[in-house]
């Protein structure tokens, strides 16, 4: 393995670890089988999943029978809200009850598939990276944000294949529309890495608002000099483009109004793109990424005091549920709704640190975070005659899980490279039998290129520790801490605020599994070391 200082460190805590817990594999005789683990290895570039062939011809069938019944693949749609809160939907214990009712998005889950154990990686790009590749953050190099002005050294996307990009190459027509943020130099732009069209914005709003809004960033906007000199290198765009044709801007942006209005245009603009995909009798995947709920949010016409809690932020959830609803309206009305996957999550929990612009979760800590707070987020997956209404299930779903569960229900799981390694695992029997459970054993965490904590079963273990001495200030004021004699270890059914670490106390039993599960984790970057991108890192 290319030596990596992260993995030395956490493998010092894992040594101290082992030398006080009975350890199952015996060096001599290789790695004997951890009864505990329930995965079997398929390839070497593919992650371990526990088998369920029952499950798995049933979604099969049900997708053969599906085709032969409309002639053609099924639609998938993919809603990503912006730093939503596990907590902030109705359907999660939010809605009503913190003063911003969401109808539509409750709907999907009461009609669908509700996951009470969905996870995304702590930050946008990361967490983008890993829904786009199906691979962890440090595979592709997209560890941590782009901030203003910064370009990668190395092309991430040179080596990567996007789902858009496969099933682009099936036969779909596939559309971002809205945020992206995982690249804004010529090659790394959405229909340059496999999307046939995109709509939205290159970066994030707040890199727009900072230099149009004078109350909140005065130091800059009203600073002539300073504005000279960042015009240079952010400009507040809506920009799109097709594949193979240059990016063209279709609007500069220069109010709080017009950032306002950013989520209702990439709403005209998927609801477009979904009629035309049915007109031209296509099927479609279409990531709808909205710029809301991250801040700076600022009303569409219309939505000022429109929410209970009359909140800037509030006001944005009853605007992205009314959108929700929307969408589900353009689907009804093409007749596309029994023949369309929809997934409905957020990239990483609600960003504590910019309250009251900001939502709700029920775990410790928040974005930025690998606490619940930052990684566990709202996921409901929602397709009438596939996916039985009133379900619900706690079982594990990464966001890398999108990736190959979108390329198995279009069919062309064929197209995945065996060059590269794929954290994602196959859900599709997960979601599509009755009774269905999922396929996953473990999820791993980051922050950068650090193997931050790991959840299995009910278990969190944590490698490192987000401190904060400050209440909501989770990015700006934490520091990121090895853990001690033994991984801080949480029970999330009997704990799940992750407030006490019970782990030398009563997970004995437990630590010498996870410690196999991180080594083997760990291993597969021998093979498919990092990648490094040539970012600047402030220390
Ligand atoms: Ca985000």
């Amino acid at each position: 393995m290319k030596t990596n200082h992260h993995f030395r460190i956490a493998g010092h805590v894992l040594f101290m670890t082992m030398l006080c817990v009975p350890y199952a594999f015996s060096k001599s005789a290789g790695p004997a089988k951890d009864p505990f683990d329930e995965t079997v290895h398929v390839a070497d570039y593919l992650e371990p999943a526990i088998p369920r062939p029952q499950q798995a011809k049933i979604a099969s069938d049900k997708l053969a029978a599906l085709r032969a019944k409309t002639g053609r693949a099924p639609n998938i749609l993919i809603i990503v809200v912006d730093d939503m809160g596990w907590g902030d939907p109705g359907v999660y214990g939010g809605g009503v009850a913190i003063g911003a009712p969401t109808p539509n998005i409750d709907r999907l889950a009461h009609d669908g598939l509700k996951l009470t154990s969905f996870y995304a990686q702590s930050l946008c790009t990361p967490s983008r990276a890993a829904l786009m590749t199906g691979r962890m953050p440090p595979r592709s190099g997209l560890t941590r944000p782009l901030l203003t002005g910064e370009n990668p050294k190395v092309n991430p996307w040179a080596d990567e294949d996007t789902t858009a990009k496969l099933l682009s190459a099936a036969g779909y027509r596939t559309a971002l529309a809205g945020k992206w943020h995982l690249g804004e130099m010529e090659g790394t732009q959405p229909h340059q890495v496999g999307y046939d069209e995109y709509f939205g914005i290159l970066s994030v709003v707040s890199e727009m608002s900072q230099v149009i809004d004078g109350n909140l960033y005065p130091d800059l906007v009203n600073k002539p000099a300073r504005m000279a000199a960042v015009s240079k290198l952010v400009l507040p765009e809506i920009t799109a483009g097709e594949k193979g044709k240059p990016t063209h801007v279709v609007q500069h942006l220069k109010t709080t109004e017009e950032l306002g209005m950013l989520d209702q245009q990439f709403a005209d603009f998927s609801d477009k793109f979904i009629r035309s995909s049915v007109t031209q009798k296509k099927p479609f995947y279409l990531v709808h990424a909205f710029s809301r709920l991250h801040n700076d949010n600022y009303p569409a016409p219309g939505y000022a005091g429109k929410s209970p809690a009359a909140f800037p932020y509030k006001d944005a959830v009853v605007e992205v549920d009314d959108i929700v609803g929307r969408l589900m309206k353009t689907l009804k009305e093409t007749g596309q709704l029994e023949n369309t996957l929809v997934f409905f999550t957020s990239d990483n929990g609600a960003n504590e640190d910019v309250w009251p612009d900001t939502g709700y979760q029920p775990w410790r800590g928040g974005k930025g975070t690998t606490w619940e707070g930052g990684v566990r987020v709202p996921g409901i997956a929602y397709w009438p005659g596939m996916i039985a209404a009133g379900r619900e299930s706690d079982g594990l779903f990464d966001i890398t899980d999108l990736f190959n569960t979108s390329l198995a229900v279009a069919g062309e799981t064929k197209r995945i490279e065996k060059t590269r390694y794929i954290d994602g695992i196959d859900q599709s029997g997960f979601l599509l039998a009755d009774d269905g459970k999922s396929a996953r054993q473990t999820v791993f965490f980051y922050s950068e290129t650090s193997l931050t904590a790991m959840r299995w079963q009910e278990y969190k273990i944590h490698l490192k520790v987000f401190q904060t001495d400050v209440a909501r200030q989770n990015i700006d004021e934490s520091t990121l801490v090895p853990t001690g004699t033994t991984p801080w270890v949480f029970n999330l059914y009997t704990d799940p605020k992750e407030q006490r670490s019970s782990g030398h106390r009563y997970f004995e039993w437990g630590l010498p599994r996870v410690v196999g599960f991180i080594k083997a984790h760990a291993g597969t970057y021998q093979k498919y070391p990092m990648k490094n991108l040539g970012l600047d890192v402030p220390s």
